[in-house]
């Protein structure tokens, strides 16, 4: 039934019989059965190697309730659900374009949420699951649409979670975190890497499975998929630091969950100033399948934001000639201005 859905090339069966084996693979779970556009091609060994951890099984059964309460408020996405053997994460729509995130360590139940801005979607499925204790808020940094529902959220759980947070700033904080502090979550770890630059309490948290075997880093307002947070109140050499001496060292595999659903509009600006990279097309067309079908496009891993994303790459020949930039630091600032100005449409 799954191979007819997907339409399946040879290497996605072998794929699929290897997932099925190893419980380690990724599995993709969404909550309409609809024919989902394959989300990769087997073009390249490297491609290949970023296809293996990604499967998507429809299912009608979970979350009904939710899911009919983002149609009936016209939410931007779908939820969706990333289940990944001891760790399990949940996307919930918010706002316009924010994303929330439960995760959920499975051996013991705990779960953490991040930047819980829209409390009833979260509480409404957290009360689907009674054994569920809900431990952690992790808040990526002040902005509104971030941090707002702190306050609410611990009003309205039994057993008072910790808020954690970089600055006093953040409504609600009860545990202030800095650079590199790891946080005991369930059998897992969560580490804090500070980021500033979009405010200057920017915090990404790196999340690994028991066994190590699972990676994902929450980034709130720095990373998105393909496209980076605005520079407000740092510097582009604070941005440059984030991204390159930091989140870029990271593993290649991780799993990059945004703070916002924006990667179309990320990928149009790309192709613009990255022309001729196939990956770029190629995601684009992915992403408007999955949109125009309200899903989300979440995540990605960090190895593809070295393929296709601009903030990423301004050290390769193609960025270096549309910014006409030796320098990293100043090309990530001329790129931002480029962008500012492809926003207005204003980009020739
Ligand atoms: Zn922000």
């Amino acid at each position: 039934m799954l191979l007819r859905i997907c339409r399946p090339t040879q290497k996605i069966i072998q794929i699929f019989l290897k997932c099925i084996k190893n419980q380690n693979y990724i599995r993709f779970i969404s909550l309409t059965p609809v024919l989902f556009p394959r989300p990769f091609d087997d073009s390249t060994a490297k491609e290949a190697t970023i296809a293996e951890s990604r499967f998507y099984l429809p299912s009608l059964k979970e979350a009904s309730d939710v899911r009919n309460t983002i149609l009936q408020r016209s939410m931007h996405s779908f939820l969706e659900r990333f289940d990944m053997g001891s760790l399990k994460i949940l996307t919930l729509p918010a706002g316009e374009s924010n994303l929330m995130y439960l995760i959920i360590d499975v051996q013991t139940n705990e779960a953490a949420v991040v930047d819980p801005f829209d409390v009833t979607l979260v509480l409404k499925y957290i009360k689907k699951m009674p054994n569920l204790k809900l431990s952690t808020i992790l808040t990526t940094h002040f902005h509104y649409q971030h941090s707002g529902g702190n306050k609410k959220l611990l009003q309205l759980t039994k057993n008072i979670p910790e808020v954690y947070g970089s600055q006093s700033r953040i409504p609600a904080l009860t545990r202030r975190i800095h650079d590199n502090d790891i946080i005991t979550f369930g059998n897992s770890t969560i580490k804090c890497i500070s980021t500033p630059f979009h405010t200057s309490g920017d915090m990404c948290y790196f999340v690994e499975s028991p066994n190590k075997d699972i990676r994902a880093l929450f980034t709130g307002d720095t990373l998105y998929q393909a496209g980076c947070g605005k520079v407000i109140e740092g510097s582009y050499y604070d941005l440059h630091k984030a991204l390159y001496k930091k989140l870029a060292k990271l593993p290649d595999d991780t799993l990059i969950f945004g703070g916002h659903e924006n990667t179309v509009e990320n990928l149009l600006f790309a192709m613009k100033v990255d022309p001729e990279n196939y990956h770029i097309q190629r995601r684009l067309n992915w992403a408007e399948t999955r949109r125009s079908a309200k899903y989300s496009t979440i995540p990605s891993t960090l190895m593809e934001e070295k393929l296709w994303n601009p903030y990423l790459r301004v050290h390769t020949p193609s960025i270096k000639t549309i910014t006409k930039e030796n320098d990293n630091v100043r090309a990530l600032n001329k790129l931002k201005d480029m962008e500012d100005l492809y926003m207005k449409g204003e980009l020739v």
